[in-house]
Parts: structure tokens; sequence; C-alpha cells
């Protein structure tokens, strides 16, 4: 039946599309999955949230909604009375103008039983229990590159890549697998790290394990040294640009999590010159926060030459499939955007510029979240409205992880490269 094929093709793929919907869900540890050869995500610790409150603490849940709604309700006066400020006005209109459309699609994951049963069990996927539940985060500590970046020697530093590779030698039919052993050792900072072979590389930095992905790169440093990734030509430029900058928020948590940078320091991102010649799809993450907003589309996007096409949402379940938080919370809503636009360089010719593709609006992708501000891959759901030649030439800019034909820069992309988030097959 079409249910099961579709079943089937998420198990294969981990993007489930709802039928007669704009509306997906998505498994990330299975999209991630595909970026590996001799690893695999391990699903329980991709999924370090929003399980285990379900099973064992639903009074703890219950609590959490008594309390919500008594912040609905607060807030319910606060606009009846209309309180809110002419910012808060324009940001409440912009979710009114939005929440039936994510409710239907938040329905149509609802509505799936047969579905939501392989939700349900994500974080124990396909590996025995055991191992999932013991190899859960290491004791030791994860590296603080932004840390050990910013010390004297950091330019020292070096990071070892052991490549493998199975070579399969036609001619020597006794023998046809032939296993080739590399050690490359490189500076790990300002400068770019690439695995070009067709297979993991496992790295070792500082006695800690890196899993990087095959056909792969990553460019760590501050913001200051971007501009070195800048391609010296533009045929060798990149038509997907997806980008989730260190906004800054009032979040205490976020504080603790990474640093944060004032929005004037994005607007000298080279978006411009990383675009390929035949263009290229920008994918901006952004919060719910009308003034960033209405800088982005205002400031942000007009600097970087950018056109707005679209706009994307994540909408954020937990394990049994309800909303993480209730969607009418003001100040936390269960949802984040992405904003698409299209850039082009001024030398492109006009025939690339008829052919950039068109993309729908108010695209919903939902998905369990991982750790705090992780963002799913989305790379594959936008690839169908990137300009230009396949495979893509995709970068990802302030990343924490890495994906195979992408280049990563940020000051910390190796972050869920460590070893604890892998499994060998
Ligand atoms: N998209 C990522 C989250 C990005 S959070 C994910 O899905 O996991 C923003 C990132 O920007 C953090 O890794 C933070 O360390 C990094 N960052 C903050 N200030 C920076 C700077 N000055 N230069 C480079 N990266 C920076």
């Amino acid at each position: 039946s079409e249910q099961s094929d579709r079943l089937s093709v998420f198990l294969l793929t981990g993007i489930y599309r709802f039928e007669g919907s704009n509306a997906m869900f998505i498994d990330p540890v299975r999209i991630l999955n595909r970026s590996y050869t001799r690893f695999r995500v391990l699903p329980s610790a991709y999924y370090s949230r929003f399980f285990d409150s379900i099973a064992d603490n639903s009074t703890e849940t219950q609590n959490n909604c008594s309390r919500n709604s008594k912040k609905r309700k607060r807030n319910k006066k606060k606009e009846k009375s209309q309180n809110l400020n002419p910012r808060e006005q324009i940001a409440d209109q912009r979710h009114q103008e939005v929440r039936s459309m994510l409710l239907k699609a938040h329905e149509a994951l609802i509505e799936s039983s047969e579905f939501l049963e392989i939700v349900m069990n994500l974080r124990n996927d396909g590996c025995d229990k055991e191992k999932c539940e013991t190899n859960v985060i290491s004791q030791d500590t994860e590296l603080d590159f932004v840390e050990v970046g910013s010390v004297w020697q950091a330019p020292l530093y070096e990071i070892t890549l052991n490549f493998h590779q199975d070579e399969m030698m036609e001619k020597n039919a006794g023998f046809p697998l032939i296993q080739f052993y590399e050690q490359r050792v490189v500076q790990v900072f300002n400068n770019l790290v690439a695995n070009e072979g067709s297979s993991d590389v496992e790295a070792e930095f500082l006695n800690h394990r890196y899993i990087v992905p095959k056909k792969s790169c990553f460019y760590m440093s501050d913001l200051g040294k971007i501009h070195n990734l800048i391609p010296a030509e533009s045929d060798r430029g990149f038509n997907l640009i997806v980008i989730d900058p260190p906004w800054e928020n009032s979040s205490a948590h976020q504080k603790l999590k990474y640093r944060t940078l004032p929005n004037r320091y994005f607007l000298s991102l080279p978006i411009k010159q990383f675009t390929h010649t035949v263009g290229s799809l920008v994918a901006l993450w952004v919060t719910n926060k009308e003034k960033l907003r209405s800088f982005v589309e205002n400031e942000l996007f007009p600097k970087w030459g950018v056109k707005y096409a679209a706009t994307f949402y994540w909408l954020k379940v937990k394990a049994d499939g309800l909303l993480i938080s209730e969607l009418d919370l003001f100040h936390h809503r269960p949802y984040e955007c992405v904003l698409l636009g299209y850039c082009h360089r001024d030398d492109m010719n006009s025939e690339h510029l008829l052919r950039l593709n068109h993309v729908p609006n108010n695209q919903v992708f939902i998905s369990v979240p991982g750790d705090y501000s992780r963002k799913p891959p989305i790379g594959e759901l936008l690839l169908e409205y990137v300009p230009g030649f396949r495979p893509a030439r995709s970068i990802e800019l302030f990343s924490r992880e890495m994906i195979a034909d992408w280049t990563s820069w940020g000051n910390e992309p190796l972050h869920f490269q460590d070893s604890r988030y892998f499994l060998r097959k």
C-alpha cells in the first residue's frame, strides 16, 4: 500500500512526506548516516533530549503543561489588553499567519499512528539496547575548540588524519580487496582540512578522536579569517550556502553554550564572493525575534545581495509526537524559521538569472531536536531549489558538524564529529 511504501522510504532515507501536505518528518540520524561508510551516528547520542521526559517523567510533563498554560493565559490577557508593544504585535501577526498551517502539518503527524510508533523508537533505532545505553556520552570531556583555538600555540596544533580505503583490485582475482592506509598530519586551525576519499577518516587531535565523513572538508577559524575561504575563481564558488549565525539572545542557557555576535558582524559575511557563477541558494536560520527578522529583511539580505524567496519552518516535537511547547507561547515557540533567498554575482549572465528556481513558500519539516541549538540537516531538502549543477557545491557557515560533499566553516566544525557520537558499523 501507499502507506507502507512511505514507511519503507522513510526507513531508507529518513524523510517521510505526509500525503497531500506541505509537511514532512525527518530523522536527522538517518540523513547524517548517508555521509558515513564505516561508522554510523549513535541515535541515543543524537537524541539527547525529548525522549526521557515522555516515558518516565509524565508528572513533570504535566506540571510543565500547567505551567505553560498559565503562561499562556498571561499571554492571552496581555494580547487582549493590547499590551504587546508594536514590535511584538508584528511578531504575533507573523505567528497568526502561519499558525493554522503549522497546526495542519502537526495534525498530519499525529494522525499517522503507525508512523508515530517508529518515531517513538528512533532513539534506540537499529542498535541493541545495551550498546545504545552504555555507549552514551563517554565520561571524558569534549574539547572546547574555541578555547584551544585562541591560545598562542593554536597555529602550531596539528590533526592526524588516518585514511582508510578499501580498494577493489579487479585484476587481482584472488585478492579483490586491498586495504590501504595513509596517515597525514596537518595544521588544524586556519587551514582547509579535507578528506577527499570515499571512506570515513578517523582523526586524532589532543587525545580526542573525530570521525570525518567521506568527501568533506572543514576550515576551523574565527570569523576574522573567513575570507581565506573565498574561492580564487568564481566558478569554484558554492551554489548552496546554509548559515546558522550565533545570534544574540537573552537566553542564559545559550550564553553558556557558545558565544554570540552582534548583528552588525554578519553584514560583512562574504556571501556574494562565496557564490558560484550560476548563483546560489542561501538558507538562513533565524529566531522568532521581530527585531532580528526586520534586520534580515531590511539590512542583511540587501547587504549580501540576497533576494528573499521563501520561508520554511522547522516544527519541533517530542518523541511522542507532541509539540515541545505550546504553539502559542509567545517567548518559546515550538518552531524556528529558515529564510531562503537567491544570490547572484554581478558577473552572472542573464541566462542563468532567468533559470533561478522557484521555491514554494511555507514548507514544514518536523523532527525531534538533538542537542541544544543543533539544527537538522536540511541540505538535501533544499537541493531541488539550488541553481545550476549537481552535485551541488555546498558550504555551511557557523557549522558544528560535517557532511559528505560539504565544506564546513566555523570555530568548532568538529564539535559533533567527536567519536562519542558514533558507533562503528
Ligand atoms: N548550526 C549549528 C549551530 C551553530 S551555533 C548546529 O546545528 O549545531 C553558532 C556557532 O557559531 C557556534 O558553534 C559558535 O561557536 C560559532 N561562533 C560564534 N562566534 C564565532 C566567531 N567569532 N567565529 C566563528 N564561529 C563563531
